[in-house]
């Protein structure tokens, strides 16, 4: 397959990891015979230093252009003037605006070589695997909103969602839960919240449409406790903007470590934007100690859905599985008696596991063609 891959590596540790995911690809390239085109660009901080501007015309024609984007992070100390009018953040917000990427889905695994890293209990984490659908586009951080003037003065957001806005990501979610272990859990505040209220009733609505697929309703602070208590019992987590990246965070330390979450922007067609759930991490930049593994992991999730490359996407996560039984570590993940390694040795290690494992061939064929689904199905329920 031949393929272009825009990577807008951004700020911080961006540009760390976003170097070691294009190994990953370059592997995966090598390995299975595919021809993968690389084309970077500014976005964040260091678009606003060279041109003014946080999302430039060139990154977005260039991202409109791509088969799949490969995104590092934003952001940091130097533009953090919360009252800037121009900011990291809008390079962001504009791309998915601009190419109607509403999902975002945030896979939580638990890969068993880290069991002891996560802070809870290796019983209640044995066989996490969930997936958090997100949507991206609405809620709060979009609706409505007033800053207040002084101290004294009034100041408001407004969470908005229409029933169609909802109905969208459901499918998603429904779609994704039939190719898993066949449950949603929707996740709200409807005991408050109208916005809730009407979400449910969407949800529960296109629920009917998928008889094999279980629908749960949860509160947003039951869910949050319940990730905690037995997080193996989700399956798809369905949940508004805002709720959605609260508990993400919450779960990535599920998982062992924030630099061990990918995620991705979907919308209608097959082009997403793929990037690691952490930011630029100031604090460890230009010191080679940023875990990469979320990025690469972002990168099995750009093949298997913005390439339909299932067996490839899988290579890279048996890779990531095999270094990290092997012992290796990033600082974020270390533990007695492991080795330790610094980003960029992380990246060559699963590189050089993708070269070498696996076999060449597709194996599971069946799943590249339900993979696939996803995407075609969700185009028709838009
Ligand atoms: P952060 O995710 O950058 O860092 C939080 C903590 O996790 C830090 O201690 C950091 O060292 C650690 N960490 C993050 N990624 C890691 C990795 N791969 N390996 C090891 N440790 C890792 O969040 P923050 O410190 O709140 O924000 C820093 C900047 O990033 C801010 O400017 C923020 O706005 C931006 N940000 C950007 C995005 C994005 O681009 N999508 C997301 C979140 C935050």
């Amino acid at each position: 397959m031949e393929a272009t891959i825009v990577t807008l590596p951004g700020d911080g540790i961006g540009t760390e990891v976003v170097s070691e995911g294009v190994k990953a690809l370059q592997a995966t390239a090598d390995k299975y015979g595919h021809s993968f085109t690389f084309d970077e660009g500014l976005i964040g901080g260091c678009a606003i230093d060279a041109t003014g501007a946080a999302l430039p015309d060139g990154t977005l024609q260039a991202c409109q252009r791509a088969d799949a984007v490969l995104l590092g992070a934003v952001g940091g100390p130097r533009w953090s003037d919360p009252a800037a009018k121009i900011r990291p953040e809008q390079g962001l917000l504009g791309l998915r605006q601009e190419l109607g990427l509403y999902a975002n889905l945030r896979p939580v695994r638990l890969y068993e070589p880290l069991l002891d890293v996560s802070p809870l209990r290796p019983e209640r984490l044995r066989g996490l695997d969930l997936v958090v659908v997100r949507e991206l586009t609405g809620g709060i951080y979009f609706g409505p909103r007033r800053e207040a003037t002084s101290n004294g003065g009034t100041a408001y957001d407004t969470m908005v969602y229409t029933g169609d806005e909802v109905r969208r990501i459901a499918h998603i979610a429904f779609r994704l839960a039939q190719q898993r272990r066949g449950k949603v859990t929707s996740v709200d505040k409807a005991n408050v919240l109208a916005v809730s209220r009407l979400w449910r009733r969407v949800v529960t609505e296109v629920a009917a449409e998928y008889p094999d697929v279980t629908l749960e309703n949860m509160l947003v602070d039951t869910a949050a406790m319940h990730l905690l208590r037995q997080p193996t019992d989700f399956d798809v987590i369905l949940t508004a903007n805002m709720f959605g990246d609260i508990l993400t965070d919450e779960a990535s330390m599920l998982a062992g470590s924030m630099g061990m979450l990918p995620s991705a922007w979907l919308g209608e067609n097959h082009a997403g934007v793929y990037e690691p759930i952490h930011g630029s991490a100031p604090d460890i930049a230009g010191k080679d100690i940023a875990n990469p593994i979320a990025t690469i992991l972002s990168v099995a999730m750009l093949l298997r859905y913005s390439l339909d490359l299932e067996h490839e996407a899988r290579a890279i996560e048996d890779a990531v599985e095999a270094v990290l039984a092997e012992g290796y570590r990033t600082l974020d993940i270390r533990v007695d008696g492991a080795t330790p390694v610094g980003g960029e040795e992380m990246g060559d290690l699963i590189a050089e596991a993708i070269r070498e494992r696996g076999s060449p061939e597709p194996a599971h064929v069946s799943e590249v063609s339900t993979r696939a689904h996803v995407h075609q199905e969700k185009k028709s329920h838009a």
